[in-house]
């Protein structure tokens, strides 16, 4: 039996949003249904405008990579598209596990389909003729939906050796994580889908030049992928319309912690922390926003006029990452909270590199001290933290170790926290 309706989605049934107008909609589990909602006109405008054209529409529309980095999209499709070697490959990011992260949980739950589509789409635009969805372990719900859409434009002829009746073939496979936030790092993932350690390999070369198996590859997030629909139906200038001049389109916000009404959002990117907030109903005695998630950074209650654009973010000295709005009121102890995301970071390295295996030990070990202490610093522990914070950004290998201690540093230098 289907398990029942997926997480909060506050605004579910609203149909000017543009991403999540299916979810709770739709049944996630019938085709016919997706198809009389919308689907599969895209990729049927898709195979209009060809290849090429597609990347000129993805790169016209501005979109930019919402698993965190907002890279700009249609240049990683052109530079795949463009590699002489071959095959290519997509793939997929749906390892979500940055905390307090959700949203892709919440589109491969509700509307499956849309990413089958959006997978077809990518794959046709960059040359590639297989994809690989790589799903976390820990989403047994988003797994057994798009294992089921899969299966199914599968035996409708949407997906295989014959795609639309246009002569292109492509297929996707499922490739589910073990565990591991670092299986989320795109070439940690690749080794993990190679069979190897989930260990990052140094970039450059980056993945559009060889990604998994050594061959052109496209690795995109699950959000990503889904804004490329509306971006072909609605076409590229009317998409660029929402949002800013730089974060254009609609943008999913995962809002957790002390609020009235929890869950993912849409918003044009533009609007302000304030005004989400607002819509998730903040409780009294906010204390503090983590925004980003534990890589991401602190920011004030008077600081809600942030605008929630990556460039917004950036000039405000946090980051938007993957849309985590995390709420802690003043019953929140701080020190507390920050430990526990120091020992998420020790838990998750993955030991390669040295300022990271070691520098996330040592985190831990002064913020531990700090709680025994009943929350009180000493100064050359918070001297010890910046020094090792530092190393760990600078030297270490992959993301996780360069932002192992953003959390720390913004709660010290933005909470005045230990003071
Ligand atoms: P990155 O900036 O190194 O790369 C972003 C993307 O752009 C990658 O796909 C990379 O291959 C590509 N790229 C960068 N420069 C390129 C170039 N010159 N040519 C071609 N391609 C290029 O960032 P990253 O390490 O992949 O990701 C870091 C982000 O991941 C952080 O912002 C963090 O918020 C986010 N994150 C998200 C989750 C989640 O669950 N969604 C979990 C952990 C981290
Ligand atoms: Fe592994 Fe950390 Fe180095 Fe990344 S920074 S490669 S997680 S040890």
């Amino acid at each position: 039996a289907e398990p029942p309706p997926a997480t909060a989605v506050p605004q579910a049934g609203d149909p000017t949003l543009t991403l999540l107008k299916r979810i709770g909609t739709v049944d996630p589990a019938s085709l016919d249904d997706y198809r009389a909602h919308g689907g599969y006109t895209a990729l049927r405008r898709a195979f209009e405008l060809g290849p090429a054209g597609v990347i000129r529409e993805v790169t016209d529309s501005g979109l930019l990579g919402r698993g965190g980095a907002a890279f700009p999209t249609g240049r990683k499709w052109q530079a795949t598209a463009a590699q002489p070697d071959h095959p290519h490959y997509l793939v997929c990011n749906a390892d979500e596990s940055e905390p307090g992260t959700f949203k892709d949980r919440v589109l491969m739950e509700g509307d499956p389909y849309a990413l089958v589509e959006a997978m077809t789409i990518a794959a046709y635009a960059t040359g590639a003729h297989r994809g690989y969805l790589y799903l976390r372990g820990e989403y047994p719900r988003a797994t057994h939906r798009m294992r089921h859409a899969i299966e199914q434009a599968r035996a409708r002829g949407l997906l295989g050796d014959d795609v639309l009746g246009q002569g292109y073939a492509f297929d996707i496979e499922i490739r589910r994580g073990a565990g591991a936030y670092i299986c989320g790092e795109e070439t940690a993932l690749f080794n993990s889908i190679e069979g190897y350690r989930g260990e990052p390999r140094s970039k450059p070369p980056f993945p559009v030049e060889k990604g998994l198996f050594g061959k052109p590859t496209v690795e995109n997030n699950v959000e990503t992928l889904v804004n490329v629909l509306p971006i072909l139906t609605m076409g590229a200038p009317a998409y660029a319309a929402i949002g800013t001049g730089r974060s254009t389109g609609p943008k999913l916000f995962c809002v957790s912690g002390g609020v009235a009404r929890p869950g993912i959002y849409e918003l044009p990117f533009g609007a302000t922390l304030g005004e989400l907030l607002d819509l998730a109903g903040v409780r009294d005695g906010l204390r503090a926003v983590l925004l980003g998630g534990a890589a991401g950074g602190f920011v004030r209650p008077d600081e809600t006029d942030i605008p929630l654009t990556f460039e917004g973010t950036r000039e405000a000295g946090t980051t938007l990452g993957s849309g985590v709005v995390m709420a802690f009121d003043d019953t929140v102890p701080l020190p507390r909270l920050l430990l526990r995301i120091a020992e998420f970071f020790r838990d998750e390295s993955c030991g390669q590199c040295v300022p990271c295996r070691v520098g996330t030990v040592r985190q831990e070990e002064a913020l531990h001290r700090i709680v025994e202490r009943t929350g009180a610093a000493a100064a050359d522990d918070v001297a010890l933290l910046r020094e090792v914070g530092r190393a760990m950004r600078d030297a270490s290998i992959c993301g996780l170790g360069q932002t192992a201690w953003n959390a720390v540093e913004s709660a010290i230098d933005r909470l005045g926290a230990y003071e």
